[in-house]
C-alpha cells in the first residue's frame, strides 16, 4: 500500500476527470477518492452547483446513497473564495457549472491544490456537455467510466432521455433517462423518429 499512500499525499497540484453517462459511477469514483485522500489527513472539500438538489442541499449523495458532506454554489468563481487551505477539491456534477471553471482549476492545480472532477460528459444527444470536454484537455489525467446498456449489456455511451422535453437540462433518473450503447442508442433515435412522423 505504499505505493498508494504516496499517491496520496505527495502528488502535487494536479487536476483529475472522471466523466461518463448517467448511472457509469462518476460520484461513487469522486467520493472514492475524496475518501482516501481524507485518510491520509488531507484537507478536502466537494462543491456542486446549487442546480443540482435531486437527493440533499447540503451532501453529495451518489446513487447508491453513499454520502459526503458538499457545499453547493452558484458560480465556479466561489470555489476559489471558499476553498482557501484545502488541499483537494471536488466537484461533482461540473457540467452544469459556467467555463469559467476553466480558470478555476488550473489557478487552483498551479497553487498546489490536487482537483477532482466529476461530470457528464455528453448531454442526452450525445453533445459535448457544459465546462467537461475543456476540462478534459486540461486535465493531467481522465477517466473514463461506463454505465451498462439495458438493452444489450454493452458499455453505455449515452444517457438516453425517456421523457419528451427539448431542454438540455432536465434534472432525473431512471424513470426519465437509461444508459445505451451507441448502437441501441442509433436503434432508439430511429424508433422515436418514426413515432414522431406518423
Ligand atoms: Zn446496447
Amino acid at each position: 500500500m505504499m505505493e498508494n499512500l504516496i499517491g496520496e499525499v505527495h502528488r502535487p497540484g494536479r487536476i483529475e476527470v472522471v466523466c461518463g453517462s448517467m448511472f457509469s459511477g462518476k460520484t461513487e469514483e469522486l467520493i472514492r477518492r475524496m475518501k482516501r485522500a481524507k485518510f491520509a489527513k488531507q484537507r478536502v472539500e466537494i462543491f456542486k452547483p446549487s442546480i443540482d438538489i435531486r437527493y440533499s442541499e447540503e451532501n453529495v449523495v451518489s446513487h447508491d446513497h453513499n454520502a459526503i458532506h458538499s457545499t453547493p454554489i452558484d458560480s465556479s468563481s466561489s470555489i476559489l473564495l471558499l476553498a482557501d487551505d484545502i488541499d483537494v477539491v471536488g466537484i461533482d456534477e461540473a457540467q452544469f457549472l459556467d467555463d469559467g471553471l476553466i480558470d478555476v482549476c488550473n489557478t487552483l492545480a498551479n497553487r498546489g491544490v490536487r482537483v477532482i472532477i466529476a461530470g457528464l460528459d455528453m448531454d442526452y444527444q450525445g453533445h459535448p456537455f457544459g465546462p467537461i470536454p475543456a476540462l478534459c484537455a486540461i486535465a493531467d489525467e481522465v477517466t473514463k467510466v461506463h454505465a451498462i446498456c439495458v438493452k444489450c449489456g454493452a458499455l453505455a455511451y449515452v444517457s438516453h432521455r425517456l421523457v419528451k422535453n427539448n431542454k438540455r437540462v432536465l434534472l432525473g433518473e431512471k424513470d426519465e433517462y437509461e444508459p445505451l450503447c451507441r448502437e441501441c442508442y442509433q436503434k432508439a433515435i430511429e424508433a422515436e423518429k418514426k413515432q414522431n412522423t406518423k
